[in-house]
C-alpha cells in the first residue's frame, strides 16, 4: 500500500492535480455508487470513472445495513442530490457464502455475525423463489452469484422504502460466468415509477414485479 502512495505522488498525482484543483470547493457526483468491499471490486475502474465522479460506499455484501451506509445515502441524496444510485453486487461474493453456509466455525462470534443478519432478508428472498434468482439459476449461475442477484434487488427494495428521491439501478458484476471469463449484467428501475416491467432477464417471468427495466449486458 505504502509503495503504491509513493508511486501514486510519482506518476499521477501531478497529472490529475488539476482535475483536483477544480475539485476543491465542492463536488458533485452524478451518482452514488453502493457495492461490496471485496478487493476484486474496483469502482472506477469498472464504471470508468475519475475524481468527483461517484460517492463511493463499499461494504461486506453491498448491504443497505448500518448508520454509516445509511448515513452516506442520506448525505448523498439530500445534500449532494445525486440523481442515481446504483447497488452492484458480484459473483464469487464472500458474502453471500457466509449467509448460505454461516461464518465459519473457526471464526469467534462478533461483528461479522452480526453484520450479516442484515442479508438475512436476502437469504429468504432467494430461498423462496425470488425471480432475480431462478433467472440466475436458468442462466446457469452458481447458487451464491444467484444470490448476490437476489441480494442487489432486495437491497433496492430497502432503498424505495427509504423513499430516496433517486433513480435506482441494479447491476452484478459476473466474472466466471460458464459462457463468459467476465461480464457486466445491468438492469434499471426507477424509484420514481410505478409502470409494469418490461420484461429483463433477472425478472422476466414475474409479473408481478411492478418496476422498470432495462436489460443491457456488456462483455
Ligand atoms: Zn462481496
Amino acid at each position: 500500500m505504502l509503495a503504491g502512495v509513493a508511486a501514486y505522488h510519482a506518476q499521477t498525482a501531478g497529472a490529475i492535480r488539476p482535475t483536483m484543483s477544480g475539485l476543491a470547493h465542492g463536488q458533485s457526483p452524478s451518482g452514488l455508487l453502493l457495492t461490496c468491499a471485496d478487493s476484486r471490486v474496483m469502482p472506477s475502474m469498472i464504471t470508468h470513472s475519475g475524481p468527483g465522479d461517484l460517492f463511493t460506499v463499499q461494504n461486506v455484501g453491498n448491504l443497505v445495513s448500518g448508520t454509516s451506509t445509511l448515513a452516506a445515502v442520506q448525505y448523498a441524496t439530500s445534500v449532494l442530490r445525486v440523481p442515481l444510485i446504483a447497488v452492484c453486487g458480484r459473483s464469487g461474493c464472500g458474502a453471500m457464502k457466509g449467509l448460505v453456509d454461516g461464518v465459519p466455525t473457526d471464526m469467534p462470534e462478533g461483528a461479522l455475525g452480526y453484520w450479516l443478519k442484515g442479508g438475512a432478508s436476502s437469504l429468504e428472498a432467494w430461498i423462496d423463489g425470488h425471480p432475480a434468482g431462478r433467472a440466475g439459476a436458468r442462466d446457469g449461475f452458481a447458487q451464491n452469484d444467484c444470490l448476490a442477484m437476489v441480494n442487489v434487488a432486495v437491497q433496492l427494495d430497502r432503498l424505495r422504502e427509504l423513499d430516496v428521491d433517486a433513480e435506482l439501478m441494479g447491476c452484478s458484476s459476473t466474472s466466471g460466468r460458464p459462457a463468459s471469463s467476465s461480464t457486466t449484467r445491468m438492469h434499471r428501475s426507477s424509484a420514481r415509477t410505478t409502470a409494469p416491467a418490461a420484461r429483463c432477464r433477472f425478472c422476466a417471468d414475474d409479473a408481478g414485479y411492478p418496476r422498470e427495466h432495462e436489460p443491457a449486458e456488456e462483455s
